[in-house]
């Protein structure tokens, strides 16, 4: 069921005021760290260990994070100009098209495998420069206590160890493709399973607005934001009653969470949450399992209103939604709805 298109004009001004404050509070989240969430608790025995599946991510135009910073190291160590300030704006592309030129890639400023292949050297100990800076760079986003300081030291020998290990890699100290690949392979920064984790990153990354109210209003204690709150405090999400009597709380998918954080990180939309384990839907909605998430606003603007859902849906898809709902389908002409299989 739908949770905006089903409600009134009054409520859809109020919920677009609700996002509004939600995507002030979004901004100073994202300057400021995350209010009233606690330090990163240790990881416990329920994260699991990666396997050594890590894809390359594929960054483009609009992209920030950890990943965008270790791209422009990686282009500075190729002699590329570039201000090392984790967003992917016009100078970064230029200098990828560069790069790719000169590799007699297509020259299309999106980093893909391809590129990443030929940019990321193998490092080991007594490395120097900008690519050290980079692999420094993810290290400390990994959870490894680095300083990004261009020098590849014992001490960084034992955090590439370390994190090789989180991953099931070799252990061997030496940045080779598949650690280069692991490492970016985790918008988190967090093991894979760790929900608090990316909970916290999600609280902790601008261009993510979460709703701070259901439409009329009720049930505050299930709202976007607070699942997520909950979820960085080691909590379960709660539901919403409407629907899924009596309200309960439930954990949040690692999968669901990763992708809407990659939504952001990797792919490069802003985005509004209208719901993720709240609000009004059928009984056996995969919201009410902590496996969905319905965006409301792409880049700023209403789903529907000229917005590039199709291509956030595509986005949905490939990080493994299997039910993937947006203008077109019955009920979803107002929002884009993305859930994980059970
Ligand atoms: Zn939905």
């Amino acid at each position: 069921m739908s949770t905006i298109a089903t409600r009134t004009a009054g409520a859809a001004r109020l919920t677009a005021a609700v996002l509004a404050l939600a995507a002030l509070i979004g901004t100073e989240l994202a300057s400021g760290g995350a209010a009233g969430v606690p330090a990163p608790a240790p990881a416990g025995a329920a994260v699991q260990a990666r396997a050594a599946d890590a894809a390359w991510p594929v960054l483009k135009a609009g992209a920030r994070g950890t990943e965008v910073t270790a791209l422009q190291h990686l282009l500075t160590a190729r002699g590329h100009s570039l201000t090392v300030d984790g967003a992917f704006g016009p100078a970064t592309t230029a200098a990828v098209k560069a790069f790719q030129r000169a590799q007699r890639l297509t020259a299309d400023g999106i980093v893909g495998p391809a590129t990443w292949s030929r940019l990321a050297p193998t490092l080991r100990e007594g490395g120097r420069g900008p690519a050290v800076k980079a692999l420094q760079s993810l290290l400390k986003a990994r959870g490894q206590a680095v300083t990004v300081d261009g020098t590849f030291s014992a001490a960084v020998t034992a955090k590439v160890k370390a994190f090789q290990r989180t991953r099931g890699l070799a252990a061997d100290g030496i940045a080779g493709q598949r650690t280069w690949a692991a490492l970016l392979d985790a918008g988190s920064g967090a093991p894979f399973g760790d929900r608090a984790a990316v909970a916290r990153q999600i609280l902790r990354t601008g261009g993510i607005s979460l709703a701070t109210a259901h439409p009329g209003g009720r049930h505050a204690g299930s709202t976007a934001r607070q699942n997520v709150i909950d979820t960085a405090n080691g909590k379960g999400a709660l539901t919403s009653p409407w629907s899924d009597k009596p309200h309960r709380r439930v954990a949040l998918d690692p999968r669901m969470l990763d992708a809407l954080l990659k939504l952001r990180t990797r792919h490069g939309y802003r985005v509004s949450v209208s719901e993720i384990a709240g609000g009004d839907h059928s009984p056996t909605s995969r919201h009410y399992a902590g496996l969905a998430f319905d965006i409301s606003h792409i880049d700023g603007r209403h789903v529907g209103d000229g917005t590039p859902h199709r291509s956030l849906m595509s986005a949905c898809r490939t990080l493994g939604a299997t039910e993937v709902l947006g203008p077109g389908n019955a009920g979803h002409g107002r929002h884009v709805h993305c859930a994980w299989p059970r």
